[in-house]
């Protein structure tokens, strides 16, 4: 049997398989992530068209026996070409596709993923160097809480009291903020105020409204340290693309 299929698909990754076809990744809000072949040499139309951070609607034909999926069409709405304009933007959205693919697109809620994911690169597309630092962050705070993870800030996760003004501390092995008093003595990261109150405030917010809010030097190292090791217990590992 075969059928067509229709997806709403970013472009993760692309490949070369054998002499003159590819194979490539798509992140679909329909399917998650889903494989399908490239027919075709340099000159063909889709070749160009499907290149990583594309989005757009993807048709796909199914040979449902032989499990194979091959690229019908794809109508590109979102070509993203800022993205290969400045070196950081770049690697903030490889560091992006990586953390996407290892997470499994997030683990079930694909149309949020895609969401997530394609908002995110449409800020990157036309950030300047410090904003693509925030936007990439943000992203993992985020994503985080798509795959459910994401530690509350409300309050210390052992002794429930709330956090005052100073600094509390993220400890790996309870995967959550701790009061000072809870966190005496245990290994973690500090999180001073002003990271804190950015975690809490750009939550939910649209990647292209984070301009709205400021974040000194000092914070920002303590945004990007919690939120990569707070990915990095998520997955297992640290991926080597978030150190650009
Ligand atoms: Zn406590």
């Amino acid at each position: 049997m075969t059928r067509n299929l229709r997806y709403s698909a970013l472009v993760l990754r692309v490949r070369p398989i054998g002499e003159s076809n590819r194979e490539a990744f798509f992140l679909t809000a329909e399917n998650g992530i889903v494989r399908a072949t490239i027919f075709g040499g340099p000159k063909s139309k889709l070749r160009s068209c499907i290149s990583p951070f594309h989005q757009g609607t993807l048709w796909v034909y199914h040979d449902t026996v032989k499990d194979f999926m091959k690229v019908t069409d794809f109508d590109v709405k979102q070509w993203r070409l800022g993205l290969r304009e400045l070196y950081e933007r770049s690697m903030a959205a490889a560091a992006l596709v990586d953390t996407v693919t290892a997470s499994h697109a997030g683990g079930g809620n694909w149309a949020a993923a895609l969401e997530r994911a394609g908002r995110t690169l449409d800020a990157l597309d036309s950030a300047d160097e410090p904003m693509v630092q925030r936007v990439f962050y943000h992203f993992l705070w985020n994503w985080i809480d798509l795959i459910g993870e994401k530690p509350s800030l409300r309050g210390c996760s052992l002794c429930d009291s709330s956090f005052g003004g100073g600094a509390v501390l993220y400890a790996p092995v309870e995967g959550a903020f701790l009061c000072p008093s809870c966190g005496e003595g245990r290994q973690g990261i500090l999180l001073g105020i002003g990271a804190r109150k950015w975690l809490a405030a750009v939550e939910n917010l649209p990647p292209a409204a984070l301009n709205r809010w400021s974040l000194d030097t000092g914070s920002l190292a303590q945004v990007r340290s919690v939120t990569v090791a707070l990915m990095a217990g998520l997955l297992g590992r640290r991926l080597e693309s978030w150190n650009w």
